[in-house]
């Protein structure tokens, strides 16, 4: 089944003629991101319905998405990254750490005082911007993890800041020649069922290898939350980047598939924060179309491919693995 997908891809890939290579997640955004035309979208209409939070830095927007947890949106950036900042009694945990454009701790600092624990939904650069900001950086026990631990170069990430990647000018400091992704330390690693215990909210954390070796999804089984990470938002669906596995990626979404009964909302990592969870047994569904060849990808000019569904789309590479 696998490889009638990956024929499809290829065919699709040559009948378009000579292509570059597929590109990652930090090498040409803006090529996607203008022809996105996001900034005409943001924040997008979800919004309106959630409740605001003011903070001092207007890189961020803050919105209190259920009883203590808090979305930190960056709109003005095409990725419209999401991360999120949850409460216990006893501490707090910081679920990704944003692009490091804006400063992140100080908005943590103002949304709380309780001690803050950093953990990834994985390591692409979009979520773990501001990881070096924070004393305590939870790591899933990867080779990925430790090779992005040690940051990103300029030259690797600087497309994120290019003016076609923004909506608006970037905060005092920060050039598209000297942003990079700090390097950061990892203060202790985790494995798939590793539990958080933040006082009065247990977190597990669910391995859901395939978007990058190290994705995980978050749950608060009790609130029946369940924080996606990149395996699933509402937008395009990133599959093309050298490191990410479909077949692993097909298996974690059947993972995540089978809880959707014990589960209220999913908090997801871009666009808009919060999604039903009869979401997931779409994209079961869809992964699953797409791996029987059901489902037909539409050629992107840059090489990848794009299965399009109802309210998200799946995006692979010219050459998947
Ligand atoms: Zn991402």
């Amino acid at each position: 089944m696998r490889r009638a997908i990956l024929r499809l891809a290829a065919a699709s890939v040559l009948a378009g003629g000579a292509l570059a290579c597929a590109p990652g997640p930090d090498i040409a955004p803006e090529s996607r991101a203008a022809t996105a035309g996001f900034c005409s979208n943001v924040p997008r209409g979800q919004y309106a319905d959630l409740e605001r939070v003011e903070v001092a830095d207007d890189w961020f927007e803050v919105y209190r998405v259920a009883p203590r947890v808090y979305a930190i949106y960056e709109p003005f950036q095409f990725q419209e990254v999401i991360s999120y900042l949850i409460l216990g009694e006893e501490g707090a945990l910081l679920f990704d750490a944003g692009m490091g454009i804006g400063g992140i701790r100080a908005v943590v600092d103002e949304l709380t005082a309780l001690p803050v624990t950093v953990l990834n939904s994985h390591t692409h650069m979009d979520h773990v911007g501001g990881n070096a900001e924070f004393e305590r950086v939870l790591a899933m026990d990867t080779e990925f993890t430790r090779t992005r631990a040690r940051g990103r170069t300029n030259a690797e990430v600087r497309g994120e800041v290019a003016a076609s990647a923004l909506c608006r000018a970037l905060p005092a400091g920060i050039t598209e020649d000297n942003y990079h992704t700090p390097a950061f330390e990892i203060s202790a690693f985790i494995d798939d069922g590793h539990r958080i215990e933040l006082g009065g909210r247990t977190l597990e954390v669910i391995a859901v290898p395939g978007h990058t070796p190290d994705a995980i999804a978050l749950l608060d089984r009790e609130a029946r939350f369940l924080w996606t990470g990149d395996s699933f938002y509402e937008g395009p669906i990133w599959l093309f980047a050298p490191e990410t596995d479909l077949e692993a990626y097909r298996t974690s979404v059947a993972r995540l598939a089978e809880l959707v009964p014990g589960l209220t909302t999913l908090f997801t990592a871009h666009n808009t924060p919060v999604a039903p969870p009869s979401r997931l047994l779409e994209l079961h569904d869809a992964v699953e179309a797409m791996f029987d060849g059901i489902a037909v990808g539409n050629r992107l000019g840059d090489g990848g491919v794009e299965f399009v569904f109802e309210g998200f789309s799946i995006i692979v590479g010219p050459d998947p693995r």
